[in-house]
């Protein structure tokens, strides 16, 4: 076996296969200055709008920008509650503050790592009470009003809506999904006897191009769908210094447009998007396969059959992660931890209040989980390798094997 350094990620490959395109698209945009708006943002929202199966799609600075732009425009106000999950990217409960609101958790669910319904179904029932007179649930001990949930569809998979979207319509909550890992995703919604993409099923969704994401961009970007032409209107203004036209403010609003260059970028690479996705699932179930009938010491992501992942990440369980990380990094492989601390115990939130134990299915995942290389140019030989590596170093680690 050879000593082959295996990325985590490999954005260097992709790009080079593009890089005509791309020249062309920068010519394009240098020849006639058009860096904002215009023709090549318009195209990439008509674009991901039917590649998402959304009406309207708002094409802004980041995933950050849309989750933000996502809950103003959806009606969270100073003064809400925004319910989310720990184990998420710190975005998704910064965007909450920044539209004015304060996060809180619900925990997730053990094999998916989503969020669990029951528990949302627990936490409105138990931690609320009911005011049907304003029809809002509101919080025993703060008093706030909870106004919207927000799924993350985290490492590729879509949450279960369906129980997610009842609850949200008892309780009079505004669901925004945060879709920034799952581009493409898709859910089987019983309810409707068919497939739903992510980004379709929520009052809006957030979507980020950050280069590692499945669908990067070269740079920053990002975009919110929605089906609402109301909601995706005041998000148009809200990145845009609230400006119905130059100059005539309606509202307050912020920078975050999506630059155009990014778009024309983005738009050559949505058409390949579904192909990548494919790779990626395959990978996935290579992995699966390559993993099947160890005994112990791994545990591997969980697909149910209402769910078609795109495999952001391909994330493992392991005990003594720290230690089965370093001799991976020693034999050449790359991992990432996303994340090792369930948000509720950040230092950034000390002052919401939470201890150790509130969610410990968030927590005990955030120990535990690591992230296998994953891009859609992993060769089957470096695949082999990873897997081998895992094993052994699990092996050695939990003391069946000779170091
Ligand atoms: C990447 C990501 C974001 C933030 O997107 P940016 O484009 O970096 O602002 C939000 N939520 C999740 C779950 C993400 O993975």
């Amino acid at each position: 076996m050879s000593d082959e350094k295996i990325p985590f990620l490999d954005l260097v490959t992709v790009h080079r296969e593009l890089q005509d395109e791309f020249v062309d698209i920068l010519k394009t945009a240098l020849g006639t200055a058009g860096f904002i708006g215009g023709p090549m943002v318009q195209g990439f929202e008509e674009d991901f709008a039917k590649f998402c199966e959304s009406r309207c799609c708002v094409g802004v600075g980041s995933g950050t920008d849309a989750l933000r732009f996502a809950f103003i425009a959806a009606g969270v106000r100073s003064g809400d509650t925004v319910v989310t999950v720990p184990n998420t990217f710190i975005a998704t409960t910064e965007a909450i503050s920044q539209a004015g609101a304060r996060p809180d958790f619900v925990d997730i669910d053990e094999r998916t790592y989503n969020m669990d319904p029951e528990k949302l179904r627990q936490y409105l029932e138990k931690e609320c009470s009911w005011d049907s007179g304003a029809k809002r649930a509101f919080h025993k001990r703060t008093g706030n009003p909870v106004t919207a949930v927000v799924p993350v569809h985290l490492y590729g998979q879509m949450a279960d809506m369906d129980p997610i979207l009842d609850l949200a319509t008892q309780y009079n909550l505004k669901v925004i999904e945060d879709a920034c890992q799952a581009h493409g995703a898709e859910y089987f919604s019983k309810k409707e006897n068919r497939w739903r993409k992510a980004g379709s099923m929520g009052h809006a969704a957030a979507f980020s191009f950050y280069p590692g994401k499945n669908l990067g961009a070269c740079g920053e970007a990002g975009a919110m769908t929605t089906d609402d032409e109301q909601v995706a209107q005041t998000c148009r203004l809200l990145r845009d210094h609230g400006q119905s036209k130059k100059y005539f403010h309606d509202i307050e609003g912020y920078n975050g447009r999506l630059d155009a260059i990014q778009a024309g970028f983005l738009r050559a690479k949505l058409r390949h998007l579904k192909k990548w996705n494919g790779q990626r699932q395959e990978i996935a179930h290579r992995y699966n396969t390559l993993f099947a009938g160890v005994e112990g010491g791994v545990t591997l992501p969980y697909e149910p059959d209402w769910s078609r992942s795109v495999y952001h990440l391909y994330v493992l369980r392991v005990g003594d992660r720290a230690q089965i990380q370093k001799r991976l990094d020693e034999a050449g492989i790359s991992t990432g931890i996303h994340y090792p601390i369930a948000l509720h115990l950040t230092k950034a939130y000390e002052s919401l209040g939470f201890c150790a134990g509130d969610f410990p299915v968030a927590e005990k995942a955030a120990s535990q989980v690591l992230s296998l290389p994953m891009f859609p140019d992993l060769t089957a030989r470096q695949q082999d390798r990873v897997v081998a590596e895992v094993l052994k170093s699990v092996s050695v680690v939990q003391g069946s094997g000779v170091s």
